[in-house]
């Protein structure tokens, strides 16, 4: 399959546009090692321009009634859909994710902006009952302004559209600083909102040096809300940045996710089930399973039907019909696993399968098993963010949620068990923000996404999503 790949521009108050000082960032597409295309850096004077933009969209925008802005957001969710198998390519280009997948991650999107229009149009406050006859007392859900959103490139489509999806529904304009390295799939997604009839100014998408781009933003007064997703480092970083200047904040952060098997669980299932999780986007997932903790009578079998598994998929170029894992999106990544993988077996860890790059073009990197990985392996504390699974063994349920509770993440965890009793005590003791069980339910538009402790605060996704970007306000009132 042969694919064009647009160069991307910025795109501010309505106008896709170069940056003002002529720069740009090449884009390279990791199955290949070749660069495919550019994307337009930022300079302040752009940054500036978005700013005043956002803040005149957010007073057109608020100004809008909320069914109109809800029948906006749909167009664009229509406009995705019919234009899902293009992005799926250019997606796949940039980011190396088989297309299969890349059109999942554009319809899916889809999907979200439908779910968060409708929920703007449930965005309701109260009548609290006042104590003095006469009196009304009621709470009326306002935006909150201006909001700044920094997303990744593991999925650029889909990090971005939870935020931009939340901020329409509740009246807010935008300035999303999307991946410079997988530009191309969240300028389609901005075209889509622009496309449908979101007025210009209300949706901004800069590109440039990011640490320069949220050292500005962050602070800036026209700025009342900031939203990341990424590494923990950065969003420490910048949860401090934005807690000086008292800006609201959601943090989206990295895991380390458990997986717990016990003995009494459907093995098979668990096996299938979790080896396609694992190997989806090539594990650079922030709720990927990471740490598999599996009961003694029952590690050998799932060790041997996992690795079988993850080995049986088909990697290759993205764009190839039938290919289950694709490269991995940058070349950090595989330096950072080939690294992760020997610092683990040098402490004592089994190498089952994989472990090493495949070739020197384009970033691949096998499924790759640990077994029996020590405490003292760095991977055991780092998120791996590619396709790595550790296996380890586990004697009692209280040592598999003691184990599962030991790093200072808390985003997903999985187990599976049929145990009645062990499937509420997991339920409820497990310090995550998400726990699913002989399943796969996480990250549908309508449920909670988010984290806990150093995964980040705030939920990008159910009811409470929309929260983040309202404001509370009090009125009372007497009639005269
Ligand atoms: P990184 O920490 O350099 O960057 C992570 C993301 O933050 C990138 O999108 C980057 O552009 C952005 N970023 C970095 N510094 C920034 C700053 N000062 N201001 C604003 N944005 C900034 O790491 P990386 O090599 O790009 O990714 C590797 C790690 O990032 C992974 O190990 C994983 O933990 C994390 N990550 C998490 C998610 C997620 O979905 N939570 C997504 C992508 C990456």
């Amino acid at each position: 399959m042969t694919a064009t790949y647009p160069d991307t521009q910025l795109f501010i108050d309505g106008t896709w546009c170069a940056g003002s000082g002529g720069r740009v960032i090449p884009v390279i597409d990791p199955a290949t090692s070749e660069q495919i295309g550019t994307v337009a850096r930022a300079e302040i004077a752009d940054l500036d321009a978005a700013l005043d933009a956002a803040a005149r969209g957010f007073s057109i925008w608020a100004a809008t009634g909320v069914f109109e802005r809800c029948r906006i957001m749909r167009r664009a969710g229509d406009l995705l859909r019919a234009r899902a198998a293009e992005i799926a390519v250019t997606l796949t280009r940039e980011q190396g994710k088989p297309v299969a997948e890349s059109r999942g991650e554009v319809l899916a999107a889809a999907d979200i902006i439908d779910w968060f229009a409708e929920e703007g149009r449930r965005a309701y406050g109260q009548i609290i009952p006042a104590r003095v006859p006469g009196v009304t007392q009621m709470t009326v859900k306002l935006p909150v302004g201006p909001v700044a959103a920094f997303t990744p490139w593991n999925f650029p489509i889909n990090q971005a559209v939870r935020k931009v999806s939340a901020a329409l529904a509740a009246g807010c304009s935008i300035i999303v600083k999307a991946p410079e390295e997988t530009p191309a799939a969240p300028a389609a997604l901005i075209r889509a909102f622009a496309d449908a009839g979101v007025p210009a100014g209300v949706i901004n998408l800069v590109y440039g040096v990011p640490a320069e781009i949220s050292e500005y933003l962050i602070p800036h007064p026209v700025i009342r809300k900031i939203s990341f997703t990424g590494s923990t480092p950065v969003g420490k970083h910048l949860a401090a940045l934005a807690g000086q200047h008292m800006k609201r904040v959601t943090m989206e952060l990295g895991g380390h996710a458990p997986v717990i098997v016990c003995d009494d669980a459907d093995l098979d299932k668990a096996v299938r089930l979790i080896a396609g999780s694992k190997l989806r986007n090539a594990g650079q997932v922030c709720v990927a399973p990471t740490r598999f903790l599996v009961q003694e009578a029952v590690f050998d079998p799932f060790l041997s039907g996992f690795t079988a598994a993850v080995q049986a998929a088909r990697q290759g170029n993205g764009l190839e019909e039938g290919v289950q894992i694709g490269p991995l999106a940058n070349d950090r990544r595989v330096a950072a696993l080939e690294t992760l993988v020997a610092d683990a077996v040098a402490q004592g860890a089994k190498l089952v399968t994989g472990g090493k790059r495949i070739g020197n073009v384009g970033n691949f990197f096998p499924p790759t098993v640990l077994a029996d990985v020590p405490l003292s392996a760095r991977i055991m504390h780092e998120e791996p963010f590619g396709p790595v699974a550790i296996v380890n063994r586990f004697a009692s349920l209280d040592d598999a949620i003691a184990e599962a509770n030991r790093l200072p993440y808390g985003l997903a965890s999985y187990a599976f068990t049929r145990s009645a009793r062990s499937i509420q005590r997991l339920g409820l003791e497990i310090d995550a923000g998400m726990t699913t069980i002989n399943h796969l339910g996480l990250a549908l538009p309508e449920v909670p996404f988010g984290g806990v402790r150093d995964s980040g605060y705030g939920t990008e996704g159910g009811s409470e999503a929309i929260e983040a970007y309202l404001t509370t306000k009090f009125v009372t009132q007497m009639a005269e």
